[in-house]
């Protein structure tokens, strides 16, 4: 009679987490342990992933967001979880489908996939800066990078700096590549891009000072 009770008890939490699962996660994304990755982006993804181990027990969620002011992609601690300890701290990279910038639309379907996984390789470098700060810390990276120039140029050049040092050189410099000559996006974007991350230059540099190290 008892065992009875647990597989009913059982069957009940099972379909419970199930019917949890369908209401809160997109049918067309995956989830797999610690990450949730919309299937169109999946391939890129675990790709970029598979660049940072140290990442592999953190939970990270890739999510389209309608609406992403200035950038195509951004990588954020989730705010329920900022004040748990560092372990139980979960990202968030929000994404554009469309990005847009002054009349100029660009569908991440027509992106190319190194391109893309270079983009996802620069988040992923912001997330693992993220992970070496604490709560407070990273409240104070919020409203500085908000009011400081100065201060988003130092923090685009650390999550570059991770891209590059997890071998993905190639991938970044494809996406820099890209956003300043290939991809067709407005002056106004590619300046702003000039002027707050690494050049392809500089990345060489870098790549250099790795191997000299
Ligand atoms: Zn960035």
């Amino acid at each position: 009679m008892k065992h009875i009770l647990y597989s009913q008890i059982f069957i009940i939490a099972f379909l419970f987490t199930q019917i949890l699962n369908a209401t809160m996660i997109p049918s067309d994304t995956i989830s797999f342990k610690n990450k949730i990755i919309p299937e169109e982006i999946l391939e890129e993804a675990r790709t970029a992933l598979s660049h940072y181990p140290e990442l592999k027990e953190v939970s990270i969620e890739f999510k389209f967001k309608s609406s992403l002011s200035k950038s195509f992609m951004k990588a954020q601690p989730k705010i329920p979880t900022l004040f748990a300890s560092k372990s139980k701290r979960g990202y968030v990279i929000l994404m554009s489908r469309v990005f847009k910038v002054e009349n100029i639309q660009l569908h991440i379907k027509d992106i190319p996939k190194e391109v893309l996984i270079g983009w996802l390789g620069h988040e992923l470098g912001h997330i693992m800066d993220y992970q070496n700060r604490s709560s407070a810390n990273l409240v104070l990276f919020g409203i500085k990078y908000f009011f400081s120039q100065g201060y988003i140029r130092k923090a685009e050049r650390i999550a570059d700096t991770y891209a590059v040092t997890h071998n993905m050189k190639d991938y970044i410099l494809a996406t820099k590549e890209f956003i300043l000559s290939k991809g067709d996006l407005p002056e106004i974007y590619k300046s702003r891009i000039r002027r707050l991350y690494l050049s392809p230059d500089e990345i060489l540099m870098l790549v250099k000072e790795q191997e000299g190290n």
